[in-house]
């Protein structure tokens, strides 16, 4: 569509909300092409009409795309009647895009989390015929072998039947039960079965104890991202993305 509601565009770029913007309108704050904007509900082309609020140049755009660092007790969701979501974690600002997150993590999961409104790009990333590789690091009970390596490799049953495509396992350390030591490994997968991770492992009889995303498809978790925090993702990931 060409144009578009003048007060839905800037309530999207987080200008304000639609009776903010009936008050700025009032004061005379909001011009489009130089001409002061008497009804904010005015049509108006966001790609071409320059809009201006107090003087400022509004710049519109449709899509956000924001890498998280997923915290553990927070659900991959856009609401929940119980548990805080991630989208409780972001800034106001996101708010008018109603950004939600591209796949799924555990709550009890950290690590890399996509968000964003676009809609085909997060369909793209989980269609299950793209096999987007999914690295996870994760601590398990106890020793993870060569031969967890090798079953990983071929792909496992999990406990509903379905066979997994094959896995790429990493030992980054062998566990001692004895010692009370668990393994850490990196796991890469290319689907995104339910629990997929903590089931591989169920699998070959042992337990993840923590988990977290590092990776998925070419973009890596930002080591300076603290748990719970966000930032947008730069121009070349996002074209690395698509
Ligand atoms: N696999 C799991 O078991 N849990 C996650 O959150 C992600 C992958």
């Amino acid at each position: 569509k060409q144009t578009q509601r003048l007060d839905k565009i800037l309530a999207h770029v987080g200008v304000g909300t639609r009776s903010e913007l009936k008050r700025l309108t009032k004061e005379g704050a909001i011009y489009v092409n130089g001409v002061k904007v008497k009804d904010s509900g005015m049509q108006v082309n966001p790609e071409k009409d320059i809009i201006t609020v107090n003087g400022e140049v509004i710049t519109y755009r449709e899509f956000v795309y924001l890498m998280m660092n997923k915290p553990q007790g927070v659900v991959s969701a856009t609401e929940d009647n119980r548990d805080r979501t991630v989208v409780d974690l972001l800034d106001e600002e996101y708010a008018p895009f109603e950004v939600f997150p591209v796949g799924r993590l555990d709550k009890d999961t950290e690590g890399f989390l996509l968000l964003t409104n676009d809609g085909k790009l997060a369909h793209n990333l989980l269609s299950p015929r793209k096999h987007v590789p999914k690295t996870y690091y994760a601590k398990v009970e106890w020793e993870v072998n060569d031969g967890d390596r090798e079953a990983f490799s071929q792909g496992v049953t999990l406990d509903d039947g379905y066979e997994t495509l094959p896995g790429d396992l990493k030992i980054l350390q062998t566990g001692d039960e004895a010692a009370g030591i668990p393994s850490e490994i990196e796991l890469t997968i290319m689907e995104g079965k339910f629990h997929q991770v903590k089931r591989m492992f169920q699998a070959v009889g042992k337990q993840v104890v923590f988990l977290k995303r590092m990776s998925m498809g070419p973009l890596g978790l930002d080591p300076e991202l603290a748990l719970g925090q966000v930032r947008e993702l730069s121009v070349e990931e996002l074209s690395a993305l698509r």
